[in-house]
C-alpha cells in the first residue's frame, strides 16, 4: 500500500495569514511550519496504522521546502524544492494506491476561504473543469486520473472540502477550520485537528480500494480565466493551450503532433493537460505588471 501526500499550507489549522506561510514571516512562519509538519505527520501515522508501507510526501507550498526533513515520521520520504516538473504532484505514478491532499485551500473564484488562490493569484482568476469551477484539488486531480490513483483524503477548511467533492465525491474529508473571510477562520485546536487527520487518514487507506480512480467527466481540458488579456495572449504560446476569449484560454494539452500521445479527438490525457497548465502558470509570470 503506497500513499502519496501533496501538502500545501494555507489550509492548516491555525493558519490565516501570509506571514505564517512565507519564509520572510519570521517567528510566524516558524509556527506555521510546525503546524504543517504536525498535520503531515498525523496523516502519515494514520496511513501506516491502516497498512500503508510506503508514503511519499511532496511539499507543494511556495518554494516547496517547508518541512524539517529530520522531523517527518518514518517510513515517509520527502520531495522538496522548486521547479519540479510535476509541481504539486511531483512523484506520483501508477504504483501508488491513494492520494492525500493535506493543508489544501479554496479556489480564487469560490466562497471566502483562508488565503484562497488557484496556483498564482496574480494571474489566475478562475479555473473550470467540464464547466465546473475547481480549485487546486480539481487541477491536481488530473494527474491522479492519469495515474489511476484515487483521491482518498483531503484536509483543509469547509470551502476546500466542498470544492474537492466536485472531483472526488467519496473522499474522506477532514475539516480543521471554518473560514470566516479570506484572512480569518475558526480553528480546531491543533491537537484535535491532528487526531482527526490521523483517524481520517486511516479510514482513507481502508476505503482507497473502493474509490473511483477516474474523474467522472468526458473532457479533462481546463478553461482558465486570466487577470488580463495580455496574460491570455502570452499563455496561448504554450503548446496545448489556445485562447478562446479576451482573457480566457483552453488548456487541452493536445497539439495534434504525432507521438505526443495526445492527438486531437482523443480523451485528453490528464497528465498532458496538467503539464500544459503548469507551463501556463510559469510563462504568465512574465506577463504581470499589475
Ligand atoms: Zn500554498
Amino acid at each position: 500500500m503506497k500513499v502519496f501526500i501533496s501538502c500545501d499550507m494555507e489550509g492548516v489549522a491555525g493558519v490565516v495569514d501570509w506571514a505564517q506561510c512565507r519564509p520572510d514571516g519570521g517567528a510566524a512562519y516558524e509556527r506555521g511550519c510546525r503546524l504543517l509538519l504536525d498535520e503531515v505527520n498525523a496523516a502519515i501515522r494514520g496511513a501506516v496504522r491502516a497498512g500503508a508501507t510506503d508514503v511519499v510526501v511532496n511539499d507543494s507550498h511556495g518554494a516547496m521546502a517547508n518541512l524539517d526533513p529530520s522531523a517527518i515520521v518514518a517510513p515517509a520520504t520527502y520531495i522538496s524544492g522548486r521547479h519540479k516538473p510535476g509541481y504539486m504532484m511531483q512523484g506520483l505514478d501508477d504504483s501508488f494506491d491513494a492520494v492525500f491532499f493535506v493543508g489544501y485551500h479554496g479556489s480564487i473564484s469560490g466562497a471566502p476561504s483562508v488565503l484562497s488562490h488557484t496556483y498564482n493569484p496574480e494571474v489566475i482568476s478562475a479555473v473550470r473543469l467540464a464547466g465546473t469551477e475547481v480549485g487546486e484539488s480539481g487541477v491536481n486531480a488530473l494527474v491522479a486520473d492519469a495515474c489511476r490513483v484515487p483521491i482518498a483524503l483531503v484536509t483543509g477548511d469547509d470551502v476546500t472540502l466542498a470544492e474537492a467533492a466536485r472531483v472526488a465525491p467519496d473522499h474522506v474529508g477532514v475539516q480543521v477550520k471554518t473560514s470566516i473571510t479570506r484572512f480569518s477562520a475558526h480553528h480546531l485546536r491543533p491537537e484535535d485537528a491532528h487526531a482527526r487527520i490521523e483517524r481520517g487518514a486511516a479510514e482513507a487507506v481502508e476505503r482507497a480500494g473502493r474509490l473511483p480512480d477516474r474523474l467522472d467527466v468526458d473532457d479533462l481540458s481546463l478553461e482558465v480565466d486570466l487577470q488580463t488579456a495580455d496574460m491570455a495572449a502570452v499563455g496561448a504560446w504554450v503548446k496545448g493551450v489556445e485562447r478562446i476569449g479576451p482573457r480566457t484560454v483552453r488548456v487541452s494539452g493536445q497539439t495534434g503532433e504525432p507521438g505526443t500521445g495526445s492527438r486531437r479527438g482523443d480523451r485528453p490525457d490528464g497528465r498532458a493537460v496538467y503539464d500544459a497548465f503548469v507551463a501556463l502558470t510559469y510563462i504568465t509570470r512574465q506577463a504581470g505588471g499589475r
